[in-house]
C-alpha cells in the first residue's frame, strides 16, 4: 500500500520565504499559481513576452516576468510549458539563470525520465503533479478542496526535496486529497500509458467506432451521439464515485448482463495485446522518440490526425445538440479568455 499524505504531514513554512517561479500560464500553470497565490506562498509568473499568456496572467494579478528573470529572483522553479518545448526553455532561459540549491520542479515527468532535461548535480529535482486537469485543480482550490497530487524526488542535492514537494503540493491544493509519493519512471510510464491505452486514446476510438457502427446501420446520428458520448459522462460518473460495481448496480439488470458479457468481446485479446504493445514502446523509449521527433519535423502526424478528427460527423452532431443543452453552457470549468 503507498503512502498517502495530507496537510497535516507538511510543514509550509520550508517554503514560505521562497520565491516561486510558475514557468506557464496555461491549463496548469494558472492553476498552479493562483493556488500557490491564495496559499499565501510568494510566486511570480515567468512567460515569454507578448505571448497571450502575459496578458491573462497579469489581468489575474499575478506578477509576470521573461522567463530568465524569474527564475533569477526564484529558488523554486515550476516548469509548466508544454513538455515538447521544455527542454530548449531549460537549456537557453532556466539553466543559466538557477544557483545550486535551487529546486526545478516538474508535473509531468518525460523530460527528466526520457533524459532531454538534465539538470546539473546542484540542483534540486522534484515532480508536484496532480492527477487532474489544471482547470479542475483551480476550481477544486476554490472549493477549498484539492485534486489527488504525486509527488517524486528525482535529485536532492540540499536533503530537504521531499519538505519542499510535500509543502508545494500542499500549496496547490493536494494536500486536501491527499499526496501519494512515486518515482518519475513509474509517474512518467503510467501517465503515458493512461492516456493513450485508455483515458484519451482508448475511449474517443471507442466513442467513433460505437458512433459509427450505429451510423453506418442506418440510424440517426443524433440518436448515436447520445448512446455512445452524451451517456459516457453519466456513466463515468457512477464508476468515479463508487468503482465499476457501484456503477452496475445503478444500471439495469438487462444493461447489467450485456456489459458482463459484451464488453470483453469488444475489448478482447488483440485490445490486450494493442496496450501490452503501446506500454512496451512507452519503457523502452519508442514512444518519446517518436513524439520528439515529429515535433522536430513540426507535427505533420499531429497536425493531420487532429484535422481529420475535427473534421469527423460526431464533431458537427454535438455542437447542435449541445446548443440545445442550456446548463452545458454555465459555470464552464474552461474559460478560454481567462485560462
Ligand atoms: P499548456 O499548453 O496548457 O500551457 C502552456 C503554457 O506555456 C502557456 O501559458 C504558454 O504561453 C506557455 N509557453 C509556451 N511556450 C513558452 C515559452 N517558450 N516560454 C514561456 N512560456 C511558454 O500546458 P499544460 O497542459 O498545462 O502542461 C504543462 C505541464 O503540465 C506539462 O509538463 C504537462 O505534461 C503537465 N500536466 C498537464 C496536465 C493538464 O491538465 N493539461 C495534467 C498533468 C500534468
Ligand atoms: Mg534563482
Amino acid at each position: 500500500m503507498m503512502n498517502v499524505y495530507y496537510e497535516k504531514d507538511a510543514d509550509l513554512a520550508v517554503l514560505k520565504g521562497r520565491k516561486i517561479a510558475v514557468i506557464g500560464y496555461g491549463s496548469q500553470g494558472h492553476a498552479h499559481a493562483h493556488n500557490l497565490h491564495d496559499s499565501g506562498f510568494d510566486v511570480v509568473v515567468g512567460l515569454r513576452p507578448g505571448g497571450a499568456s502575459w496578458s491573462k496572467a497579469e489581468a489575474g494579478g499575478l506578477p509576470v516576468l521573461e522567463t530568465g528573470a524569474a527564475v533569477k529572483q526564484a529558488q523554486v522553479v515550476m516548469i509548466l510549458v508544454p513538455d515538447e518545448l521544455q527542454a530548449d526553455l531549460y537549456a537557453r532561459d532556466i539553466a543559466p539563470n538557477l544557483d545550486a540549491g535551487d529546486y526545478v520542479a516538474f508535473a509531468h515527468g518525460f523530460n527528466i525520465h526520457y533524459g532531454q532535461i538534465v539538470p546539473a548535480p546542484g540542483i534540486n529535482v522534484f515532480m508536484a503533479a496532480p492527477k487532474g486537469p489544471g482547470h479542475l485543480v483551480r476550481h477544486e482550490y476554490r472549493r477549498d478542496m484539492g485534486v489527488p497530487t504525486l509527488i517524486a524526488i528525482y535529485q536532492d542535492s540540499s536533503g530537504d526535496t521531499r519538505d519542499i514537494a510535500l509543502a508545494y503540493a500542499c500549496g496547490i491544493g493536494g494536500g486536501r486529497a491527499g499526496i501519494i509519493e512515486t518515482s518519475f519512471r513509474e509517474e512518467t510510464e503510467t501517465d503515458l500509458f493512461g492516456e493513450q491505452a485508455v483515458l484519451c486514446g482508448g475511449v474517443t476510438e471507442l466513442i467513433r467506432a460505437g458512433f459509427e457502427t450505429l451510423v453506418d446501420a442506418g440510424y440517426a446520428p443524433e440518436m448515436a451521439y447520445f448512446e455512445c458520448l452524451h451517456e459516457l459522462k453519466l456513466i463515468v460518473d457512477l464508476i468515479y464515485e463508487g468503482g465499476i460495481a457501484n456503477m452496475r448496480y445503478s444500471i439495469s439488470n438487462t444493461a447489467q448482463f450485456g456489459d458482463l458479457t459484451r464488453g470483453p468481446r469488444v475489448i478482447g485479446e488483440a485490445s490486450r495485446e494493442a496496450m501490452a504493445e503501446i506500454l512496451g514502446e512507452i519503457q523502452d523509449g519508442s514512444f518519446a522518440r517518436e513524439w520528439i521527433l515529429e515535433n522536430r519535423a513540426n507535427r505533420p502526424v499531429f497536425n493531420a490526425l487532429t484535422r481529420e478528427g475535427e473534421e469527423h460527423e460526431i464533431e458537427q452532431v454535438g455542437q447542435r445538440l449541445r446548443g440545445m443543452m442550456s446548463w452545458l453552457q454555465q459555470d464552464k470549468l474552461v474559460d478560454r479568455t481567462k485560462n
